[in-house]
């Protein structure tokens, strides 16, 4: 006890004492220990000694991290894939204790095997009982993860729940010039047209901005309202299984046709000027200066600019399901994905590897799953008949998922699994019925590519050339859409060049 005391000594003040600390069980260390770790984020640079689930993990377990990001100004960029952070990092030769990111897979399991994370399969098996557990219940996450030596080097983020994204749209500014919900392609494109030209925000002014996204590759994913396909799983340019082979969207006939049309759709002003530009807080500003009209976005955190109603005069933005495409199919691309490519690594010089592990296993314990989630008890949530609910405190404090990030919740350069509940609780009745309008749908959600495991020799292909063809890739798709060339008269050029740079 007189350790626990020790303990709690280094507490702020805010922190509060939770049935787990009385007990102990969850302490890894009796002195405390620090371990260094750089994380990487789009959304918080570095990790943040004062971040009160930080605070919470350091008095439960005794493991104090203490932040050795490089490259903090050089965040792992999720719309790219480009991982410019984590390479500093392994330029600078000194690879902290723990290396979280987004992204981090295809790194780790370049650079594990090499030599520079250590190889977790036995640390696991021997220390990381819950981790071990999750495992046995998904083999198949287990393999996805594995890189081509048959080891793990990262312990994953795993969201929970079943849809991730939604079509949305300004009902209000449908009823105002007349239009019904949208059931087509053509018919999408007639109502965008007519947000365009026909002023529904009223003011006077052609100032609407049709189609906007927070992320731009979203635009690219609308390439699957003319069959094409963009993203293979909920990472950006991934690639895809579809009839139990591989292959990726950016080289397929659909994605050409979808293209052109895009390319048409920026020329006639029905998709933002600046959609590779505005960055993530796209939706927020069109949104509140009531010119958006529709995009595809998280369910949950966009149902909640319906309380715009309050300032802008009617306010509706609703889900829609999914345009059919000339063909008549509807798919909506994009679902949550079992395991990410996000998460936690260990570094080839870190001394405490059993401590570490128990470390990374103590975020799937019930405890430790739940500071990861929902924050830190007493301070973001209360418990309420067994479980964890955020306070109307929280809920009314602004964007819940940036309020977590603030306290170090819901990381994904943290390894651990998800609690779906976290979302339900604010979720509003516009989320709530737009998923019930997708679960009317029961074909509307496609296979994800959940990963392979390569072989040395597959894996050295893949190191060698996929990132020089992903920006090729990514460079023309961009240029076809601003009008630099011609997808139709450019494609076969395209194609060929792709195949001379190994993408067969
Ligand atoms: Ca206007």
């Amino acid at each position: 006890m007189r350790k626990l005391s020790l303990a709690a000594a280094l507490l702020t003040a805010s922190a509060i004492t939770t049935p787990a600390l009385a007990d102990g069980h969850l302490r890894i260390v009796d002195e405390p220990l620090e371990l260094t770790i750089q994380m990487n984020h789009a959304r918080y640079p570095v990790y943040e000694e004062s971040w009160p689930v930080e605070q919470a993990a350091r008095e439960l377990t005794g493991i104090h991290l203490i932040n050795d990001t490089v490259g903090a100004n050089m965040r792992t960029d999720e719309n790219t894939g480009r991982t410019e952070a984590l390479n500093l990092m392994l330029a600078s030769g000194s690879i902290p204790d723990i290396v979280g990111s987004s992204r981090i897979r295809d790194f780790v399991n370049q650079f594990g095997p090499e030599g520079a994370f250590i190889p977790l399969n036995d640390l696991i098996e021997e220390h990381a009982p819950n981790i071990a557990a999750y495992y046995a219940t998904r083999p198949d996450i287990e393999a996805a993860v594995k890189a081509s030596d048959g080891q793990m080097y990262y312990i994953p983020y795993l969201p929970d729940g079943k849809y991730g994204r939604a079509f949305w749209i300004r009902t209000d500014w449908l009823d105002a010039l007349g239009l019904e919900m949208p059931e087509t392609v053509d018919e999408y494109e007639a109502v965008l047209r007519a947000f365009r030209t026909q002023d529904p925000n009223g003011n006077g002014l052609q100032d609407e901005v049709p189609f906007f996204a927070r992320q731009w590759p979203e635009l690219i994913r609308l390439v699957t309202l003319w069959d094409g396909r963009a993203h293979g799983s909920d990472t950006y340019h991934d690639f895809m299984i579809e009839d139990g082979v591989i292959g990726h969207g950016y080289i397929g006939e659909g994605y050409r046709d979808g293209i052109a049309n895009l390319a048409r759709w920026y020329a006639d002003g029905l998709i933002d000027a600046e959609i590779f530009t505005r960055g993530s807080s796209a939706r927020d500003f069109l949104l509140s200066e009531n010119l958006g009209g529709s995009t595809h976005d998280w369910f949950a955190s966009t149902s909640g600019y319906n309380s715009l109603s309050s300032e802008i005069d009617g306010f509706a933005f609703e889900a829609f399901l999914p345009p059919a495409s000339p063909s008549g199919r509807r798919i909506e691309e994009h679902r949550r994905i079992l395991v990410k490519p996000d998460g936690w690594a260990i570094g080839h010089t870190n001394e405490h590897l059993v401590e570490t592990i128990q470390y990374m296993d103590f975020w799937f314990t019930e405890e430790g799953r739940r500071l990861a989630n929902f924050g830190v008890e007493g301070q973001q949530y209360e418990m309420v008949d067994g479980e964890p609910i955020f306070t109307q405190e929280f809920l009314d404090s602004g964007p819940v998922n940036r309020n977590l990030y603030q306290v170090g919740s819901q990381l994904q350069g943290r390894g651990y699994f998800q609690d779906y509940n976290y979302e339900i609780q604010w979720s509003n009745e516009f989320a709530l019925e737009g998923i019930a309008l997708y679960d009317t749908m029961p074909d509307l959600l496609i296979e994800d590519f959940l990963g392979v495991a390569f072989t040395a020799e597959e894996q050295a292909v893949y190191d060698r050339t996929w990132g020089s063809i992903r920006d090729y890739m990514l460079e023309r798709q961009q240029g076809w859409i601003l009008g630099n060339g011609d997808v139709m008269a450019d494609w076969d050029a395209y194609i060929a060049q792709l195949d001379e740079m190994g993408m067969q």
